[in-house]
């Protein structure tokens, strides 16, 4: 039974500030030792609950944050960017679960380091008329694949907002939000208990793990930071502009959805 853990830093226990998400800065050193010590948690809990293989997928800014010498010696580790299906690299029809590991609320949404792909040029995302986080797309994607959603750890917004996508789901908690970048957290050492026994029990549930079907095709809307992020956007030719500030477009999976959006928040680097 192989497992995928995708693995992000905005919902690791101790994370607050958008400074601790950045390389460059001893803050930053700090974050992604305890981003690395979650993964490893729930790698160690994958094994407990009778998991034969482990992918760990780093799946923030560049994804090259995990400590590559310090992850379990039983798992392997995905890397690097660009790549096909960003935070759910790895995927593939073998997978009994993916597990959503430090992940974070979506965009405009009250938790801790809301947003959604890229909080500098996308303001909002719509899918077929509902607004979409992370763990939407990306947990579809996996659907794309028959896999479903075992695991998420992250803020208490996170995990209200994605249980609700996700009802089968075990969930570890590991801070409360109290706006966007203030929380109560855990301890780095209760937050790894949290995730290995959640990780543990998950692995154990993956049998009645269950998972919503895809409704396509899709109907994507996003709205820009700035009316300059649009124009920029506009010029992919599958989207229409539909005002100053948005632009539309159909997919017909979700692995087509999420492959423009990475496009174009590819594309925003030129107007920072
Ligand atoms: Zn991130």
């Amino acid at each position: 039974m192989k497992i995928l853990v995708s693995v992000d830093i905005e919902g690791v226990a101790g994370v607050v500030h958008p400074e601790q998400t950045r390389a460059g800065n001893a803050e930053y050193e700090r974050a992604r030792r305890q981003m690395t010590a979650e993964a490893n948690a729930a790698v160690r809990g994958a094994f407990d609950g009778g998991a034969s293989a482990v992918i760990v997928n780093d799946s923030h800014g560049d994804f090259r944050n995990l400590l590559h010498a310090e992850i379990d010696p039983r798992a392997e580790v995905l890397l690097g960017k660009p790549r096909d299906l960003g935070m759910m690299a790895g995927i593939d029809q073998d997978c009994a679960a993916v597990f959503l590991v430090g992940w974070h609320a979506k965009a405009r949404s009250a938790g801790v380091l809301a947003h959604t792909i890229n909080s500098f040029a996308f303001a909002r995302v719509v899918v077929n008329g509902v607004e979409a986080g992370e763990a939407m797309l990306y947990g579809a994607i996996a659907a794309e694949f028959g896999v479903p959603v075992g695991l998420l750890s992250g803020d208490d917004a996170f995990v209200a907002e994605t249980l609700e996508l996700y009802p089968s789901a075990i969930a570890a908690t590991t801070k409360r939000a109290h706006g966007n970048r203030t929380a109560t957290s855990l301890s780095a050492e209760a937050a790894c208990a949290a995730i290995r026994d959640s990780a543990r029990d998950a692995t154990l549930r993956v049998p009645s793990l269950t998972q919503k079907p895809v409704q396509t095709p899709l109907s994507l809307r996003l709205e820009a930071t700035a009316a300059a992020l649009a124009d920029l956007f506009a010029m992919l030719p599958i989207v229409r502009r539909v005002d100053a500030m948005a632009v539309e477009w159909n997919s017909p999976t979700m692995r087509h959805a999420v492959r423009v959006l990475n496009s174009l928040s590819a594309m925003s680097f030129m107007l920072r």
